[in-house]
């Protein structure tokens, strides 16, 4: 019989009344996910979530790598089926994972039987089958307390299944189960890692992108499509909106204090931001905000560009340190891409002497000789919105 996987459902299963919601929810994202790799038929039952190929020209290894991305799910593990019965059993472990065994200094066998009406009991299912694999690979030990490895026997409702040690699934909840957010996504480290971890709370993510030609290239859009792009592998796909940017960055500088210049502009982005959101319903923003971090980031300046939205904002990133924040770029395969050097609009026209502990009033004031009405308006009317799906080619 053929191998399929097996998605263990995390928090999820804790959910009470809503279970049944999330449960669905996830079942329809695997299955949309799995849509690219073949005919899988995706099923649930017993708090797991089944994915089995139904033809030879299923992709069996890519569909298990994007497996590994879907949120809600906490581990999984591929296996093989086979008829509920002990010598099916043994064969099945010899034909799937014989060679893992005899690579191993001692293993033994873990049992679950949710079918009941199995005749044995878990473990008298691990004594049976370990004693079989004992006497078949004489030169591998049983162990029951530190095994070098763990043959895992399900008796379920369908099949029993033999696999090897699970691996770990992306965790959170299923997306789309926390509603939608959307997230400001600049060429750095952070938004990314801001976007993947409020995804993994179960955010379905959308993205706005603020863009000033000249001043940013090509280059720099290209890559925060490919950054928007790694996301997706994730999150699913999703909207990227361009904004045009320069018009207002020109105005600001133009019309006001350079020690407000970032302040000022970072208003502009929120409430753009927060217009696009409500448009496409999304209930909130996300930023890769750090406290600290640069000049912008501090709690005043946070007041300041906070005082434009009616919106929760998202800072996921707000307390934690760079090394922490790199170590998850580089998990979710964001980092490589971050570095590369493009602009982005944030440093263009940068203050020499920021104001750090700016008050709305002031700020306010440094504002008046804008139409900001008009200008936000107008960068409306000019958005670019790019489809992002994690399949499209990369564009850098
Ligand atoms: P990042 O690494 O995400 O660029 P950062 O440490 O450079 O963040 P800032 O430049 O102060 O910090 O930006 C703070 C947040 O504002 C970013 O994390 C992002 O959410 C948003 N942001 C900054 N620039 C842009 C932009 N050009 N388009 C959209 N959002 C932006
Ligand atoms: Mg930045």
């Amino acid at each position: 019989m053929k191998e399929i996987f097996l998605l263990k459902l995390g928090e999820i299963v804790l959910k009470g009344a809503n279970k049944r919601q999330f449960e669905a929810r996830l079942r329809a994202n695997v299955r949309r996910r799995m849509r690219f790799y073949g005919n899988f038929d995706v099923y649930l039952m017993q708090s797991t979530v089944y994915v089995e190929p139904m033809d030879e020209e299923c992709d069996i290894d890519g569909a298990w790598e994007a497996c590994r991305s879907i949120f809600g799910v906490v581990s999984l593990c591929r296996c093989r089926p086979c008829e509920k019965d002990l010598d099916a059993i043994f064969e099945a472990i010899e034909n799937y994972l014989g060679d893992d065994l005899d690579c191993a200094k001692s293993f033994k066998v873990e049992s679950k039987r949710s079918d009941k009406a199995f005749p044995l009991g878990s473990i008298q299912i691990s004594q049976e089958i370990g004693g079989r694999l004992a006497e078949a690979h004489p030169n591998v030990k049983v162990d029951v307390h530190h095994p070098d490895y763990t043959v895992f026997v399900e008796v379920r409702d369908l099949a029993a299944y033999v696999h090897g040690p699970a691996e770990p699934g992306a965790g959170g909840l299923p997306t789309g189960a926390a509603g939608r957010a959307m997230c400001l996504l600049s060429g750095g480290i952070d938004s990314p890692v801001a976007a993947h971890m409020m995804g993994k709370r179960g955010l379905e993510i959308e993205c706005v992108h603020f863009f000033s030609y000249p001043y940013t290239s090509q280059l720099a859009k290209d890559k925060v499509v490919e950054l928007a792009r790694l996301v997706t592998k994730y999150t699913g796909k999703m909207t990227l909106n361009v904004v045009s940017f320069t018009e207002i960055q020109e105005a600001i500088r133009d019309n006001c204090p350079e020690e407000f210049f970032t302040l000022i502009m970072r208003r502009f982005m929120m409430e753009i931001s927060m217009r696009i959101a409500k448009h496409d319903g999304c209930g909130a923003l996300i930023t890769g905000e750090n406290l600290g971090q640069v000049a912008s980031q501090t709690m005043e300046a946070m007041t300041v560009t906070g005082a434009v939205v009616d919106i929760p904002i998202f800072m996921p990133l707000v307390g934690m340190d760079k090394e922490e924040i790199v170590t998850i770029a580089r998990k979710i395969g964001t980092f490589e891409t971050a570095i590369l050097p493009y602009e982005d609009c944030c440093t263009v026209f940068t203050p020499k002497h920021p104001k750090t502990k700016p008050t709305l009033e002031q700020v306010v004031n440094a504002e008046r000789k804008l139409d900001r009405e008009a200008l936000i308006t107008r960068a409306l009317e000019n958005i670019e919105r790019i489809k992002v799906a994690y399949h499209d080619e990369a564009v850098l």
